[in-house]
């Protein structure tokens, strides 16, 4: 009987258009190895609410995911070559790539939850790094939004709930800032130290911000 893994590609990109996938820890070595460099990744940090492409479902993240970016502002895995309609890492490609068939999720479906990669695998344990990414994630905490949110209906855009969720966003992004232009951190490193910009993963909340006017970054929230 022939192996799920092994069935043939048609090549029709559908899933690699769909999005690149989450990383696991047999996919390390891609990492450590430079086929994968820390600028080619973000993460979905825990709580952020995503669409979950095996269920089809928004959900709130259980764990934390590191995967592969899109290409420019869409999901387009970042190696999809659409011209060649392939993998430009075809033989590097990761684990969910190898096991995925498009006529039959099983295989991905039965390792989609399991081994995942998190940051700290990839950032050496007690470094100044690690320590301000566990720093961020207890600040800027989606969990605590998540609360704060279901409170805001109640206590409105002024109440001490938003004054709060302002201070996260605020936060996020200041380190951001401070991180590549003080830092010396490759700005395109961001989305996997820090996760996707608190400004942009807000709306999976029903919450927005805007940039107040006169050049200052004041932002105001807005309910759905
Ligand atoms: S790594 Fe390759 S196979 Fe996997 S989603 Fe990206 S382009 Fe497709």
């Amino acid at each position: 009987m022939t192996s799920l893994s092994h069935a043939v590609c048609r090549r029709c990109g559908r899933c690699c258009e769909k999005g690149g996938p989450a990383l696991h820890r047999q996919d390390r070595g891609l990492v450590e190895s430079g086929i994968l460099p820390l600028r080619t990744l973000f993460t979905i940090r825990r709580g952020e609410r995503v669409r979950d492409n095996v269920r089809g479902t928004l959900e709130s993240a259980e764990e934390e995911m590191v995967k592969i970016r899109g290409q420019g502002r869409g999901w387009c895995c970042l190696f999809y070559d659409s011209d060649l309609r392939g993998c430009t890492i075809y033989e590097h490609r990761p684990l969910e790539c190898r096991v995925l068939q498009c006529t039959d999720p099983r295989e991905l479906t039965a390792v989609y939850r399991t081994e995942r990669l998190h940051r700290r695998d990839l950032l050496q344990a007690h470094s100044p790094l690690l320590e301000l990414v566990e720093d961020h994630d207890r600040r800027c905490d989606y969990h605590r939004l998540a609360k704060l949110r279901a409170r805001l209906a109640e206590t409105g855009v002024r109440g001490r709930e938003a004054s709060e969720i302002l201070d996260m966003v605020n936060y996020d992004h200041h380190l951001r800032r401070v991180l590549a232009e003080d830092g010396g951190v490759d700005p395109e490193q961001l989305d996997f130290l820090l996760g996707r910009p608190m400004r942009k993963t807000l709306a999976g909340f029903g919450v927005r911000v805007r940039k107040g006017e006169g050049g200052k970054v004041v932002l105001e929230l807005e309910l759905d």
